[in-house]
């Protein structure tokens, strides 16, 4: 028996989306990118990469894809990384701004300071990268935390929704744990 793999779409309108290629494959999941609503409608689960979100915002509105992705969104798996996250935060400060509230997160952009702009750090026994991430101020009680890093979540998921506010990409072994969780969910969600 074949299984089908899972194809995961990753947004592709600005951002981090390439090096998602390897660990996506490593883990057994078919990358693809998407930028129309068809490439999104074929896709099997999400990755709302990590890049800038105001202007992958306005991207979104200018190809009026929020419609489609609100709707895609609703049935299968998504994983926002950084700027993806913020994408999916129920509540945005600094400042505030429109999200497709998927999960019931207060997020504040760019929120580690000028001086930690950039840092890495080991996450369950991986090193990953946080770029001008922000920070989760508030969980709503349904979500769980699956890492946290200086007191606070920064790897949570519930239900079909999973978050990351570091790159776990940009690190060359692949698969990241985080990929492998992710295109096992998207596996599963077939
Ligand atoms: N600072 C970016 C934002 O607010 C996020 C940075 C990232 O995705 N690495 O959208």
């Amino acid at each position: 028996m074949v299984l089908k793999k899972p194809i995961i779409g990753v947004l592709a309108l600005q951002g981090a989306v390439e090096p998602h290629r390897p660990h996506l494959e490593a883990a057994g999941g078919e990358f693809r990118i998407v930028k129309t609503a068809e490439q999104i409608r074929e896709a099997d689960a999400y990755i709302l990469p990590g890049g800038e979100s105001t202007t992958m915002l306005k991207l979104i509105e200018t190809f009026g894809l929020w419609d489609v992705l609100a709707q895609n969104f609703k049935e299968k798996p998504v994983w926002g990384i950084c700027a993806g996250a913020i994408l999916i935060a129920e509540t945005v400060k600094n400042p505030e701004q429109k999200s497709f509230k998927l999960l019931p997160l207060t997020v504040e952009r760019n929120a580690y300071g000028r001086q930690l702009d950039s840092h890495h750090a080991n996450i369950k026994g991986y090193e990953v990268s946080f770029i001008r991430a922000p920070i989760i101020k508030d969980a709503g009680p349904g979500v769980e935390v699956l890492a946290e890093h200086q007191g606070t979540p920064v790897w949570l998921q519930s239900g079909k929704v999973m978050v990351t506010t570091f790159h776990p990409e940009l690190t060359m072994t692949y698969p990241s744990p985080m990929h492998a969780a992710f295109v096992d969910q998207a596996r599963q969600s077939l």
